[in-house]
Formats: structure tokens, sequence, C-alpha cells
């Protein structure tokens, strides 16, 4: 690994690609600060080394071009607050005025650019793009995992310019080292617990999974295509009519492996899709026409934690119900409180997903996990066993 632990960056000027993708409310207030504040590691060696550091980083989806309500300008005025040293930023883009206030920083100094996405060529990974911004800088660090299974200019394309002087950061380290550990040398028992809203965005997970699990919970709205391929009633629940025969095949490779599968035998159902609708408790495969699951039952959550307290190993993506309403979160929180719980007992546990790791800060129990990934789509990606372009960039 092309780790900066390793290097002494003093006198350089480094373009450090970050994540600083927040969520901001109406009135661009940053809500959830937690991938500015995994960033700073990273940045406090950068500046302790005496370098010059360049921020990379994009905000939203700008549409066409310049987008003052994507600015980054507050990002900056933020991370100021955390380091307690002025960030120099211009909503200029790229050009004469860039050049120079990137030629006038003295080490120690650190400068954000603009949202990178006002620039069309980001997504598309124009090499022009990058061989600009490779030209502001000695050296290239990427830092931004949340992108990292994005091929754009300032992820990817950009470490071409920089054969010898690319790097990890702390925080991209940290994830692939976690990530990989779960994939290749995992202690026993490997619990898989993946839930969510449908099985077609999660299949190629399982499909990798399954040669490395002892256990796989499959939880959410991805149950009940499994439950009608097998014949089960599940009423108006959610689920792929096209993807009966996928699900099967899973259960063939997963009896094929010894995998042991674990669905809901009970579940929440609801006569309309509202927190306040009325609900009743039902058999996993016995939901009535009119009735839709949204949640799985307390003797399923019995069952899950037996399965996740015997666990060395839990890799956890998906809430298992619909847990932005109240009334349908239990079964959600009780997987976190039991893998937090398992956590404490020696297990390591993974949680992955945008929607399972705001479930788990909603519980304040993502520090007692014992990674909680930064990446939603890349996680998964890695997870499915393809190769990150940000990765590959630095690694090739
Ligand atoms: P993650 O972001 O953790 O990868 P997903 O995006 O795949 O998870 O799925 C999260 C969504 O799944 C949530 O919005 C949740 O409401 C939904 N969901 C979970 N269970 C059900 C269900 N039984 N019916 C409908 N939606 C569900
Ligand atoms: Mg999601």
């Amino acid at each position: 690994m092309k780790s900066i632990k390793d290097v002494n960056f003093a006198g350089k000027k480094v373009l450090l690609r970050v994540d600083f993708n927040v969520p901001t409310d109406e009135y661009r207030t940053i809500t959830d600060d937690t991938r500015i504040r995994e960033s700073l590691p990273t940045i406090k060696k950068l500046l302790s080394d005496g370098a010059s550091v360049i921020l990379i980083a994009h905000m939203g989806r700008p549409k066409n071009g310049v987008d003052p309500k994507l600015s980054l300008d507050h990002v900056a005025q933020y991370l100021g607050l955390l380091l307690k040293q002025q960030v120099l930023f211009t909503h200029d883009l790229l050009g004469d005025k860039v050049t120079e206030m990137v030629n006038a920083m003295k080490p120690g100094e650190i400068m954000l650019l603009e949202n990178i996405r006002f620039y069309e060529g980001e997504t598309k990974g124009d090499v022009a793009l990058a061989e600009q911004l490779a030209k502001l800088g000695d050296c290239y660090v990427n830092d931004a995992f949340g992108a990292a299974h994005r091929e754009h200019s300032s992820t990817a394309v950009i470490a071409r310019f920089f054969p010898n002087d690319k790097y990890f950061g702390f925080l991209m380290e940290n994830e692939i080292k976690n990530l990989q550990y779960l994939l290749d040398k995992p202690e026993h028992p490997f619990t898989a617990i993946i839930g969510g809203s449908k099985i077609s965005s999660k299949i190629d997970i399982l499909y990798n999974l399954i040669p490395k699990v002892d256990n796989m919970i499959i939880i959410g709205g991805m149950r009940y295509t499994f439950t009608k391929a097998m014949g089960g009633k599940i009423g108006n629940s959610i689920h792929e009519d096209d993807k009966l025969d996928t699900a099967l095949e899973l259960i063939k490779k997963m009896d094929e492996a010894g995998v042991k599968y674990y669905l809901p035998i009970d579940c929440v159902v609801v006569d309309r899709f509202a927190n306040d609708a009325n609900r009743m408790i039902t058999k996993g495969d016995e939901i009535p026409d009119g009735w839709e699951a949204v949640d799985c039952g307390p003797k399923s959550s019995e069952l899950f934690r037996e399965v996740i307290l015997q666990s060395k190993t839990i890799l956890w993506n998906g809430p298992a119900g619909v847990f932005e309403m109240h009334n349908f979160a239990k079964g959600t929180n009780n997987i976190a409180k039991d893998v937090a719980e398992a956590c404490g007992h020696g297990a390591f546990a993974a949680i992955g997903g945008g929607d399972s790791v705001a479930a788990v800060k909603q519980m304040h129990l993502a520090d007692r996990m014992s990674y909680v990934s930064t990446g939603g789509g890349a996680m998964l990606e890695y997870l499915e066993g393809k190769q990150l372009p940000g990765i590959k960039a630095i690694m090739e």
C-alpha cells in the first residue's frame, strides 16, 4: 500500500482529494460533518510535515456548471474552525487567480478549490482537466473513499500524472484494510446481514459473499422476493417478480456452499404505507392480501440476536424495515443493538450503506461498532468484488 505514513511531505505542494460531500439543510448549514472530520488525520499529517495542502472536493450534482448553492465556500470556513487555521478559498475556477494563489502558498498552509463538479469534465473523467489540476501540485493523495467507485478526473484520472508520487490517505487506507480483511481472512463464524429495499441492487454482493460466510440473514425489502419464490404469501410487500429465479438460484448456491440462511419468521404488516397505519404481526410467509410487511417481528429479532451473538465477524448492510418511520424501526434497532453487543464481546463488525449507517447513528451506536464505512456506493461495489477506479489508479 502506498501510504502517506512512510513519506515526509515537507516543502511539497500536495493535491489531496477528499470527500466533503456533506449533507446540508436549506440554509446550507452542515447537518453531519463526519466526512470532514474523518479527513482531518490526513490533513494534519500533511500540514505538520510542512506541506502546502490543496484540497479537491465536490458537493452535490451541479447540472450546468457553476451553481452558487453548491459552492464549497462554507465548507472552507467550517474546516478552518476545525483546524483553527485559515483555509484559503476563492470562487474563481482553475486559471490565473488560482495558480497565483497556489504559487504563493507557504509550507503549512491549506487551500480548498471550488466544487470540482462545476467543471463538466470532472464526471466524464476528462484528461485535460486532470492535467490542469495536476500542474498545481508535486504529488497526489486520495482520501475520498466515498468517491472511489467513480472514474472521475480528480478521483482516478489525475493519478496518472504522478506515477511515482501518488498515495492513499489514512481514511482510504483504513477502509481498504477493513474491507479486505472482511473478504480475505475473517474469523468464523462470519455472518452477513443483508437488507434494504431491493434485491436487484444487492444480488452481486450476495453472490460474492456466499463462498465466504457461514450465515446469511436476509431482511428488509430483500426478503419478500425470496419468500415469494419459495411459494410463501407476501401480500402487497415489496418484491421483484423478474428476480424470482435469481432468488431460487441464490438459495441453491447457499445450500451447496453450506451457508445457513435466515429469513424473518414473523413480520409487522400494515394496511397502508404510513407510520400510523393499522398494523399487526403475521408469520413471515403468511402475509394476507391487502397487507404489506414493513419490518421484521419480535420472534425474528430473537432468532437474529442468537446468530449475531455467536458470530466472530459481522457485515451489516441494509435495514430490516422501513426504519425512517418510527413504528417500523424496531427490527433495525434491535440488529444495531445486537451487533454493538457482539462487538463488545470481541466480534469484528463492519457497517455500510447510507441508510444502515444513518440508522446506527440515529441509535448513537456508531462508536461501539468496529468499523463504520464512510462510503455508501463505494463500499457496496468493493463487496461485490469490483476493483474501484480510485483505488486502482493509486495501485497501478
Ligand atoms: P443502504 O443505504 O443501507 O444500503 P438500502 O438503500 O438498500 O440500504 O435500503 C434502505 C431502504 O430500504 C430504506 O429506505 C427502508 O425504508 C427500505 N426498506 C427496508 N425494509 C423495507 C420493506 N419491508 N418495505 C419497503 N422498504 C423497505
Ligand atoms: Mg440507501
